[in-house]
């Protein structure tokens, strides 16, 4: 069982990177952002209620997005064995906290953090390209530059958390897709 997180900012390939890891270790994927988006057309509460932060291209508050989570991880006791790749979360420091007491009580942890780096103007282009391509309502330049800001400010901590832990992959997101995807086995295979 391997638990992983994949980090990096706004469009730095963490759903691509995401489906490749999946195929090759068979984790289970859970994205919050996909979660959350599945709510908005659904019109749940919490969808409308989602809307409105990631709209202004704001976090979703810490209290809803630890909820939401543990409701995931409950309802997939059994598609989680083989282990779990976390796609956009944790986002704050809260969120990682709250990740380590969840998965601590199901007497696993978090293995290793696959950090895509990727400069800020490479960041923009591919978000713009994204929302052109799939619709996607938050995927627009002003958007993905408060997004982005965001992500320094409440986000990019949590690579120094994970440094810390020892569990922190620094991954340079600038290439192919598969050649991205061997720099991360490469990093993998010696944890
Ligand atoms: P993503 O698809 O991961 O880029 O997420 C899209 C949007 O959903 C983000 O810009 C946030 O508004 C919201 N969101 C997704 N995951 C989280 C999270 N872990 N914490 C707070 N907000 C989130």
């Amino acid at each position: 069982m391997i638990n992983i997180v994949i980090f990096g900012a706004p469009g730095s390939g963490k759903g691509t990177q995401s489906d490749k890891l999946i195929e090759h270790y068979h984790l289970f994927h859970i994205s919050t952002g996909d979660v959350l988006r599945d709510h908005m057309r659904r019109g749940t509460e919490l969808g409308m209620v989602a809307k409105e932060y990631i709209d202004q291209g704001q976090l979703v508050p810490d209290d809803l997005i630890i909820d939401l989570l543990a409701q995931v991880l409950d309802e997939n006791k059994e598609n989680t064995t083989q282990g779990v790749i976390f796609d956009g979360y944790p986002r704050t420091i809260p969120q990682a906290e709250a990740l380590e007491g969840m998965l601590a009580e199901r007497g696993t942890q978090v293995d290793a953090v696959v950090g895509l780096e990727v400069p800020d103007e490479e960041l923009i282009k591919r978000i713009v390209l994204r929302g052109e391509q799939s619709g996607r309502a938050d995927d627009n330049e002003d958007t993905a530059r408060k997004r982005i800001e965001v992500y320094y400010e409440q986000t990019s901590p949590l690579k120094a958390y994970y440094q810390e832990q020892g569990k922190y992959l620094a991954i340079n997101g600038m290439g192919t897709i598969d050649g991205i995807f061997e720099l991360i086995q490469h990093e993998l295979d010696n944890i």
